[in-house]
């Protein structure tokens, strides 16, 4: 789903490179944390993941297709394939919760037949059903991020990248929220997270691949928190 060799970037020509030598694959189906201090090169490699940035060096193939050789018109098609979820749930404010998902359908050319129906199956997913109409500057912080993550799956792409998904929001919310990626895996979805919450990554007991100045330190099976960041 996601492999990496030899990868390398660079935000300038003459500057140093932060992300140095990565090499890792993803499958189809995992859960993986992304851990490492502020720095370390986590929402770089999230935005060559979506191909907002191209790799200097190596590889970074996903979905099979090698980023770096992609033509342009293609990486629309590689973005539907991949939900986002943003630290600061970049959501319409002024909008519903119903609206904001509905939103993510139509600009893919959804019916609005399709929309009725999906809509309310996803936002119950996140529990939010009963505020399918409330605006989202109504809604509590842990709400939006459900909204955020509602959008993020209800184009069913192949997989989530979370960046920082639980930094704004307290303990219980977060566990709320780390309860639904790790739903949206069980059915399939590849999840990837960014994330300092050391607490979050010890309650779920899922693969963590460590970054530290732009290098894998650590790829675990099983990982723990552990060290100090
Ligand atoms: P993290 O997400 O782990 O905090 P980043 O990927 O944001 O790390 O940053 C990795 C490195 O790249 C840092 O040294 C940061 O200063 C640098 N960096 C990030 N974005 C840019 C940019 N747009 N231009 C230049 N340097 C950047």
């Amino acid at each position: 789903m996601v492999e990496a060799k030899g990868l390398y970037y660079r935000y300038s020509k003459n500057g140093d490179y932060v992300l140095h030598d990565l090499n890792f694959s993803i499958e189809r189906g995992e859960f993986v944390f992304v851990i490492g201090a502020s720095g370390a090169g986590k929402s770089t490699l999230f935005k060559l993941l979506i191909r907002e940035i191209v790799p200097i060096k190596g590889t970074l193939k996903v979905f099979g297709h090698d980023l770096a050789r992609m033509p342009r018109y293609r990486v629309p098609y590689l973005r539907r394939n991949i939900g986002m979820v943003f630290q600061d749930f970049r959501l319409l404010e002024d909008r519903t919760a119903f609206e904001n998902i509905a939103f993510a359908m139509q600009v893919t050319g959804a019916s609005r037949r399709e929309i009725k129906r999906r809509v309310p199956y996803v936002l119950e997913m996140v529990g939010l059903l009963d505020k399918a109409h409330s605006r989202v500057c109504d809604l509590s912080g842990g709400e939006q991020q459900r909204v955020g993550l509602a959008r993020a799956i209800i184009n069913r792409p192949a997989m989530i990248i979370a960046d920082e998904p639980t930094g704004n929001l307290d303990p219980d919310n977060s566990y709320e929220i780390m309860n639904i990626l790790r739903s949206f895996n069980m059915r399939g979805t590849t999840v990837l997270v960014a994330t300092h919450d050391q607490e979050m990554v010890n309650y779920l007991k899922k693969r963590v691949i460590r970054l530290e100045k732009g290098r894998v330190v650590a790829d675990e099976a099983k990982g723990v928190y552990a060290g100090a960041l």
